[in-house]
């Protein structure tokens, strides 16, 4: 049904509902006043135009209230971050008593695993995928230590079979099969952020339940790309940041989720601070600590309104949009990416994301063989934004908000001829 033509790229275009979103936002230019090609929403998602006025909405009644907008401000800061729980609990399929947006990423990660990793002589290990992101894999290993364990004894990795780029299910059942009664947790990343991978992550958590494995998610290549369902997927605890696909700017917070099964677990080992104390007597500053019920249960500190305000912009938009709508959108855009890839004459060129849109979100992770760095940089000098992977992996991200069937087309074309 697709077709190589500009043409049929600007139908598309045309015909799409969300092509609109497109102008609400700003899209990086060169010198010239062309726009670039984005494709690196994965990493920094663009720029909510009606950010700014949010933001500055904050710095208004900041100016205007002092420590009065605590309670003054159009959206009084002290409940703040409660403006941000249900839209945050639709995109990753919570319910608003498990989510709660706070801190960053590896910081909640830490924070989730005081909690659920609570090792004992005998079940103490880590199962992680062998090509986890970085700071996931520090985090596991600073844990491991932290609770004086061998670091290479204590991390299991799930890695793909000889010869395969992909993780298999059926691998992690036979690692949990038969390494379970030493397992204490399971670290996975939804979408794996190399290979673009969208595990099953209902089944994950399944696996891991059958020997009494604590089960977590990463979703920082998840979260406002898929619809994980969290809640549904039983799995234990997630965390994921807002700067990807959330579009809430560099180093905005992140997302946490614990499943209502823990809501209202007091005993639970955590980490505590006056945020997670019940709000209603809070400032009474008071003895005992009397810890909140869900994922507010986990924050520590009074977060920062500003990016919070970030956040808003971007989860105000989704919130209109909806994930169904804009996954509708994302597996047509990257299945006519994927389409137009293929038809590149060339055996250099493989795609090593799964071809079926159920198990990727927008990304398409691309080995070129015989490349190397000069290929990215000549991309970036056509305009063409991508994350280059050593030692020959271009991922690319057409993002279902503001890319355009176009985008894709005249990206493709333009690698052709670098090829
Ligand atoms: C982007 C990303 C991070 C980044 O962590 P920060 O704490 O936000 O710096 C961590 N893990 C994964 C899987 C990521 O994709």
């Amino acid at each position: 049904m697709y077709k190589p033509t500009l043409d049929y790229a600007q139908q598309q275009d045309k015909e799409d509902k969300l092509a609109h979103l497109r102008a609400q936002f700003h899209i990086p230019k060169d010198p010239k006043g062309n726009d670039w090609l984005y494709f690196t929403g994965n990493s920094l998602g663009l720029q909510p135009k009606q950010t700014q006025q949010y933001i500055q909405q904050e710095l208004d009644d900041w100016a205007k209230y002092g420590v009065e907008g605590h309670f003054e401000a159009r959206n009084p800061w002290m409940p703040y971050h409660e403006f941000l729980t249900n839209s945050m609990a639709k995109i990753v399929g919570a319910k608003p008593l498990e989510v709660v947006v706070m801190n960053t990423l590896t910081t909640n990660l830490h924070l989730l695993m005081v909690s659920f990793y609570q090792p004992t002589k005998a079940k103490y290990k880590i199962v992680i995928e062998s090509d986890a992101f970085p700071s996931d894999r520090y985090a596991v290993q600073s844990q491991l230590k932290f609770h004086g364990f061998d670091t290479e004894e204590g991390l299991i990795e799930w890695k793909p079979r000889e010869g395969e780029e992909l993780l298999r299910i059926e691998d992690l059942e036979k690692i949990v099969d038969e390494q379970g009664d030493e397992i204490a947790l399971l670290l996975i990343g939804g979408v794996n952020y190399y290979t673009g991978q969208y595990l099953d992550i209902k089944c994950i958590a399944e696996i891991g339940h059958a020997k009494n494995c604590m089960v977590g998610i990463d979703l920082a290549h998840g979260a406002g790309n898929i619809s994980p369902e969290l809640h549904d997927s039983g799995v234990d605890f997630a965390a994921w940041c807002t700067y990807k696909y959330l579009n809430s700017g560099p180093g905005s917070l992140a997302g946490l989720f614990v499943h209502e099964k823990h809501a209202h677990n007091k005993e639970l080992p955590r980490f505590a601070g006056w945020w997670n104390h019940n709000k209603e007597t809070r400032f009474n500053m008071r003895q005992p600590f009397d810890v909140m019920p869900g994922a507010e249960g986990w924050q520590l500190s009074n977060p920062p309104i500003l990016s919070m305000a970030a956040i808003r912009a971007s989860l105000d938009m989704f919130e209109e949009v909806g994930m169904e709508a804009l996954r509708a959108k994302s597996e047509k855009l990257t299945g006519y990416f994927e389409y137009l890839i293929n038809q590149i004459d060339t055996d250099r060129i493989k795609i090593i994301t799964s071809s079926n849109p159920k198990e990727r979100g927008c990304q398409l992770s691309i080995q070129v063989e015989n490349a190397d760095k000069s290929l990215h940089k000549k991309l970036t000098e056509n305009n063409i934004i991508t994350d280059w992977r050593e030692p020959d992996v271009i991922r690319c991200a057409p993002v279902p908000m503001y890319n355009s069937f176009e985008d894709v087309y005249r990206m493709v074309e333009i690698l052709k001829t670098l090829l």
